[in-house]
């Protein structure tokens, strides 16, 4: 989170991400039993212990609205059959109207991560960071405690050899795809450097 509740807008780029926004989940709500039409419920968000959103919700059957202190905001729901009984909700979202279980609030609205033009904090990572924390979560289920590529500690009680050698393969060819597109980003950073130095006018003698 952050900015959030400080009166200050930012405006929503391809940067921002879900992470830093006040996220509504029905889900969540519906399984705390919150949506029982008629009976309002609070919100608060928090980061770091410090409040920064709150909002008081109203729901009815289909509809949930959002008690802002200008403009009410509604919510549609709908409900969908689960396999053993029941039903579960879902939010339509209100800018393409695709049923979604979560929403974020961006700009005084709620809207789904498409809408808001929001993305997960891991689609902004590098290619190379993102494989090489991939290879290394595969190494911690066989014991490499995190840590590659060659200290692997052997294969834990209880796991099938076959198990182990698929996560161990998988785990190798991750690190080297991580490998190799850390030296992409390298030779794309060195290329822009030398377009960069090579724009530059000469250096003159003194
Ligand atoms: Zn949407």
């Amino acid at each position: 989170m952050g900015g959030l509740g400080s009166g200050t807008y930012r405006r929503p780029s391809r940067q921002a991400r879900v992470e830093d926004f006040c996220a509504a989940d029905v889900r969540v709500w519906h399984r705390e039993g919150l949506l029982q039409p008629g009976r309002p419920f609070t919100r608060i968000w928090t980061e770091n212990g410090r409040l920064v959103q709150r909002h008081e919700f109203l729901p009815g059957r289909d509809v949930l609205i959002v008690l802002r202190a200008g403009q009410p905001e509604r919510l549609c729901l709908e409900w969908t059959p689960c396999t053993y009984g029941g039903a579960r909700p879902w939010f339509l979202c209100p800018g393409c109207g695709t049923r979604r279980a979560k929403l974020f609030e961006v700009r005084d609205r709620f809207l789904c991560r498409s809408c808001g033009r929001l993305a997960y904090q891991s689609q902004q990572e590098r290619p190379g960071d993102r494989l090489a924390l991939r290879a290394k979560r595969l190494a911690a289920r066989i014991g490499g405690g995190g840590v590659l590529p060659n200290t692997l500690a052997g294969k834990p009680p209880r796991m099938h050899w076959r198990t182990y050698a698929l996560i161990e393969q998988r785990a190798a060819v991750a690190w080297a795809a991580s490998v190799e597109a850390r030296q992409r980003e390298i030779i794309r950073r060195c290329a822009g450097l030398g377009r960069t130095l090579g724009n530059l006018p000469p250096a003159r003698d003194q």
